[in-house]
């Protein structure tokens, strides 16, 4: 879609739209077509014989996961992008893709539970040494490294939690002892963090979440630098991970609209985190962008914005309070995911799944996402929610 003689370097915003657009291999349509296919023909045994198709079966993709792949390539700064069934099968494939048997691997206490199931329960299986480290460790990963640590996987902010990490000097103490670094970089999603700028190697998204933006598809994707996306890509299509076509095609759409709604979405997270910062039931907002949050500072030093997704601390309560307030909600709904056009809330505990680190939280926590929806009709509705809340006995 760029015209390559009058276009300059251009914003991300701007990047969103043009990457991976070529409308003039579709009769001029703007946007790809869905191609459904498995088979693909070849027109000759020499086109066969030498494997000379752009796209040699429906598994390798097709024009309609280009779209998408070349816009996250653009996005990231990497040299490739593959897409994934999930989000967490880009992490596995990532993950995959850099470990052997043998190897030590270093992941975040702060990571994804499911990521941890992957780690604990697969690569265990497989020969890796799996360990955890404080997401707030900084330069002090140094300590932990062992002659045969491989990979360094990061989280930030870290699921559920928001723990900021310092990712510039990690990135460097890897890069310096020839340890592969990958992130999961989907709360920030392309726009507001660059992990390959700051020297990661891999960054990972599941576009399940904002970059889908409707709560209507699971897909993920890993992109990566020169060093590590032949690997990447290897490993992909050993394992016959692929997205199918009409996901893809919905992820590709999805993104357009990206730098739009996340700004609508970091602002209404922010005004809605504020407000629950000043209610007296809440004795904790765990939002980087908030002054009050312990990493605050990092959080500003690498990333260019927040998306809409926090946690908050009550005060301590019975469980029949946190009901009162949750099963009432009229606009948040209670799920997993996020990064959709909804507003939706999660109570969780990190003590059920953390090794490193320790919890101390006395009262009951909750992930909010914060959707399109009027601001004022938000308020409203967990202003009554928080009134339920006290008069079941919930602390305030
Ligand atoms: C949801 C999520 C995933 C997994 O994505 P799926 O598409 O649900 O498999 C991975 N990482 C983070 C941080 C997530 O929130």
């Amino acid at each position: 879609m760029l015209n390559k003689k009058t276009a300059g370097p251009l914003k991300r915003e701007t990047d969103i739209i043009v990457a991976g657009r070529h409308p003039e291999t579709y009769y001029g349509f703007v946007n790809p077509p869905v191609y459904r296919g498995s088979t693909v023909l070849y027109p000759d045994l020499a086109t066969f014989e030498k494997r000379q198709m752009p796209y040699p079966y429906g598994r390798m993709g097709s024009p309609t996961t280009t779209s998408l792949e070349e816009a996250m390539t653009r996005l990231e700064g990497g040299a490739g992008t593959v897409l994934t069934s999930s989000g967490l099968s880009a992490i596995a494939v990532a993950l995959q893709s850099q470990l052997s048997s043998g190897d030590h691997l270093l992941v975040t206490d702060s990571c994804y539970a499911p990521t941890r199931k992957l780690c604990d329960m697969l690569l265990a299986r497989f020969g890796v040494s799996v360990e955890y480290y404080d997401p707030r460790i900084g330069a002090d990963i140094a300590r932990l490294i062992r002659p045969e640590t491989r990979v360094i996987f990061l989280e930030s902010p870290g699921s559920q939690t928001f723990e900021i990490q310092d990712l510039s000097p990690m990135a460097q103490i890897a890069r310096d002892r020839g340890i592969v670094t990958m992130i999961d970089n989907t709360w920030a999603t392309p726009l507001f963090l660059r992990p390959l700028d700051l020297g990661i190697d891999i960054s990972i998204h599941a576009a399940t979440k904002y970059i889908g933006g409707h709560s209507d598809i699971m897909l993920g994707t890993v992109t990566a630098n020169e060093a590590t996306f032949e690997a990447v890509k290897a490993t992909w299509n050993a394992l016959g991970e692929c997205a199918g076509p009409d996901v893809a095609w919905l992820g590709q759409r999805g993104i357009r609209t990206l730098s739009a709604r996340l700004k609508e979405q970091m602002e209404a997270g922010l005004t809605v985190a504020r407000w629950l910062e000043a209610r007296p039931e809440i004795a904790q907002v765990l939002h980087p962008a908030l002054e009050s949050h312990p990493d605050h500072a990092l959080w500003k030093q690498y990333f260019s914005g927040a998306s809409s997704l926090f946690s908050i601390v009550l005060k301590p309560g019975p469980n029949a309070a946190l009901a009162a307030f949750l099963d009432d909600l009229a606009l948040f709904g209670m799920g997993a995911s996020w990064g959709g056009y909804e507003s939706l809330v999660l109570p969780f505990d990190p003590r059920a799944v953390r090794t490193a680190t320790t919890w101390d939280a006395e009262g009951p926590a909750v992930r909010l996402h914060i959707g399109l929806e009027a601001i004022d009709d938000l308020l409203a509705d967990l202003e009554a929610g928080l009134d339920r809340w006290r008069a079941a006995g919930g602390g305030s």
